[in-house]
């Protein structure tokens, strides 16, 4: 690495701070050249770039968020073929669409999909809108997937920033700042807008994102086989480890649930509770849970029959501790504890859900569940024999 400028490349953007240059014409007509000779040899082909469906860009652009390319290959294939068209998404199930959804996480994103598709269909005639400020408007979808929507499946020259690009672009602009505070954000969009094209926009756009996921890693950036290196400041500064900035590692919390495995009496049912809006795993099934502050066993039983009865209208009868998951969400370490329960009179009435419902244990496959109580779903229809011949 080198942090001599050769004769023959144009001059690279070196930010100090966000009130630094944008790229030159010299250069960005450069890179641009760079880099589509490099997508056309190098594009991976992933089933929805073979389409500019709207729909189809949309429901890739949508899983790709937190979710990693190989994962959501098989995800799409699935809900494509589910719900092959914006009408056939609006029309579907709630429950059908968060259960080929299941297993992704943020399900937030299925569910405003869903209504994001209604919407098309009642305010647009069933027909995608085709400029980013309208699809912005559309629940769940922000500036880059406008962007990105926009670009690939209509060929308008709208930037994108999302985790490639910022990394990308930050290298590129050998920008020191804090890329995911508000003044690096306006600077690296500044940077986005004046690099897109208004010739095959959608495509650049796409390279940008493939150099970035392929190449320009977090970790040890390719840069021997990037096809923009001579273009790179970063690259000639010796600085791929210290651009982009790094966020700080979050700080991890311990958190103790309780899950209650509730039989009904006389019958093979299990108590389920819906998630409602605005709480985590919104939509989806679940087992009745709640985060727990006692330590001793005979106390965790007392205080879940509380928790369960003050959320649930039902008194409860808390068993034995039948299996232990230890799963992550965001920042959090959870143990989750999931015992079994029978009921001890009063009306189900839930409180703060959805909905609640006995569930027979043979239609629990149907079910969209987060995944931890899929796993405890899975794990009682194995232990079935034995639970409920304990009735
Ligand atoms: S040269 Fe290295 S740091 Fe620069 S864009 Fe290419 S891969 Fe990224």
């Amino acid at each position: 690495m080198t942090a001599r400028r050769t004769s023959r490349s144009p001059r690279t953007p070196v930010a100090e701070s966000t009130e630094a240059a944008l790229p030159t014409t010299a250069w960005k007509n450069a890179f641009r050249k760079s880099l589509r000779a490099w997508f056309d040899r190098e594009r991976r082909d992933l089933p929805w770039r073979r389409s500019r469906d709207p729909y189809a860009v949309w429901v890739s652009e949508i899983m790709l968020q937190q979710t990693q390319v190989a994962t959501v290959i098989d995800y799409f294939n699935r809900f494509t073929a589910a719900f092959p068209t914006v009408a056939a998404l609006a029309a579907a199930d709630e429950h059908d669409v968060l259960r080929h959804w299941e297993g992704l996480g943020y399900y937030r994103r299925a569910w405003q999909m869903h209504r994001a598709a209604q919407v098309i269909v009642a305010e647009h005639g069933g027909k995608f809108p085709n400029d980013a400020a309208t699809i912005r408007t559309l629940p769940g979808i922000g500036r880059y997937t406008a962007g990105a929507i926009a670009s690939i499946a209509f060929d308008l020259p709208e930037p994108i920033l999302e985790a490639n690009t910022v990394r990308l672009f930050s290298r590129l602009a050998a920008f020191r700042g804090d890329p995911h505070a508000k003044p690096g954000q306006d600077y690296l969009w500044q940077w986005a807008a004046a690099l897109v094209p208004t010739r095959e926009p959608g495509l650049f756009n796409q390279a940008l994102m493939e150099l970035g996921a392929l190449i320009c890693t977090p970790r040890e950036p390719r840069c021997g086989q990037c096809p923009v290196a001579r273009l790179c400041p970063t690259f000639k500064l010796g600085l791929q480890r210290e651009i982009p900035r790094l966020k700080k590692p979050p700080k991890f919390e311990d958190v103790h649930e309780g899950a209650l495995i509730v039989r009904q009496r006389g019958t093979r049912n299990v108590l389920l509770v819906q998630r409602a809006e605005g709480q985590r795993w919104a939509g989806l099934w679940d087992f009745p849970r709640f985060t727990l502050a006692a330590e001793q066993p005979a106390n965790i039983a007392a205080e879940l029959q509380q928790h369960a009865h003050a959320a649930l209208g039902l008194k409860f009868v808390v068993g034995e501790r039948l299996y232990t998951l230890k799963y992550g969400v965001t920042r959090f370490r959870i143990t989750l504890d999931a015992f079994a329960a029978t009921t001890g009179g009063g009306r189900l009435k839930p409180v703060g859900y959805a909905a609640a419902q006995w569930v027979p244990l043979d239609e629990l496959p149907g079910y969209p569940l987060n995944v931890s109580a899929r796993k405890l779903a899975q794990q009682l229809r194995d232990d079935e024999t034995g639970l409920f011949a304990a009735q």
